[in-house]
């Protein structure tokens, strides 16, 4: 079964064009606006500076169960040395996938969603209670100017059940990772390399605090895994220090990240790594050992017992063929700014995987889009008619 008017949205969506950086959203929000008020939503699209525009929808009434399905507008910026098959903004159909930057990560669902609210336009009054439509900027750079600052002034309102679109082949999610980065510094003393024992090379001792992080995440972190999402994990992602090679290092910076899974507090995280620092550091007093500069982003997790989280397993297992049992999501989403527009369950769900996401020829199968599609407008209209 294929869908031309679903299709031809996500066309029209790839054809606007919105990297982030430089985040500027302003041409696929009015897109947006205008499609969401043709067919009977009212809007409002707002944005804290000139570039991050985002646009919610909203139809029926306070009254009775709401329902909000929350996609981002913008996408990651093209690779310096993509070479695309296809036409990044083209939004090419060629066998049986739609290809184009963003044609997964996020503009599959962001079509799924407004495909469900135009079905549902000519009984919008018949409603009973309220479905809300988010399209959101800012996702790709942590969501601080889009959801984050729309949950926070207000502009997203409390609903019963939320659907935030990301790649999860269609399966339910009720987790995601959260995420701390640190920056991990050695200060030794220089010496000319001749005789280096005159000096304490900064390099050296962050060899030894790397493996203390090596066996942390072995000893500590894998031996207490998440049952969606699996274990926490850490990433020495850049190394930086010494001058010339004739020169002993007096300076080394590590940055780390460190992926945390739900039920770990961001605190008790930095006093465990801060506890790694002061163990090395005793080991060797000669070098001075430090960690700071945290950065947080939270994880997500949701209750699948409720009625609603029920409904919507079993609509996606009939339509799938998958399991009724919902699954993690490892990358990070803008669920975790809607935890207080939350009022019974939140999920992370879309087409397509996160692997695809991010990269060279980006697409969504025609048939995993129409399965969200069918999947969101069955439980939309069970749960709002
Ligand atoms: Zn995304």
């Amino acid at each position: 079964m294929t869908h031309p008017e679903l299709i031809s949205l996500l066309q029209s969506l790839i054809r606007i064009p919105s990297p982030n950086p430089p985040g500027d959203c302003r041409a696929i929000a009015d897109f947006c606006e205008e499609y969401l008020q043709r067919i009977g939503f009212n809007t409002t699209k707002i944005a804290p500076d000139e570039r991050a525009w985002s646009v919610i929808g909203v139809a029926g009434s306070d009254d009775g169960p709401s329902l909000l399905l929350h996609a981002h507008i913008d996408t990651v910026p093209l690779g310096q040395n993509a070479k695309w098959t296809y036409n990044p903004f083209g939004g090419d159909v060629d066998n049986g996938k739609i290809y184009g930057l963003g044609s997964v990560d996020d503009k599959a669902p962001m079509a799924a969603m407004l495909q469900v609210a135009a079905d549902l336009s000519e009984r919008l009054h018949e409603i009973k209670g309220k479905l809300v439509i988010v399209c959101a900027a800012e996702e790709e750079t942590g969501g601080v100017l889009g959801t984050k600052w729309l949950s926070e002034n207000g502009y997203i309102p409390a609903c019963d059940f939320v659907v935030v679109g990301e790649q999860t082949h269609n399966r339910m999610a009720t987790a995601h990772k959260g995420v701390l980065r640190a920056a991990f510094h050695v200060r030794g003393r220089t010496s000319h390399a001749t005789d280096p024992w005159r000096g304490r090379n900064a390099i050296n001792g962050m060899a030894h605090l790397i493996l203390d992080l090596e066996r942390y995440q072995k000893d500590v972190l894998e031996a207490r895994p998440h049952p969606l999402l699996g274990a926490a994990s850490i990433n020495v992602g850049v190394i930086q220090g010494g001058v010339s090679a004739n020169v002993v290092a007096d300076a080394c910076t590590i940055r780390v990240d460190r992926r945390m899974v739900p039920g770990e507090d961001p605190q008790v995280v930095i006093r465990e790594l801060q506890e790694i620092v002061a163990k090395r550091q005793a080991l060797d007093p000669e070098r001075s050992y430090s960690v700071d500069s945290f950065q947080i982003s939270n994880w997500f997790q949701s209750d699948a017992s409720s009625t609603l989280a029920q409904r919507f397993l079993a609509i996606c297992a009939e339509e799938t063929g998958t399991p009724a049992e919902p699954v993690g999501y490892l990358p990070g989403s803008d669920a975790k700014h809607l935890v207080n527009q939350t009022k019974q369950a939140m999920i992370v769900f879309g087409p397509g995987t996160y692997q695809v996401a991010h990269s060279t020829d980006e697409y969504t199968e025609v048939a995993e889009l129409e399965a969200t599609y069918r999947i969101l407008q069955r439980f939309a209209k069970e749960m709002l008619f």
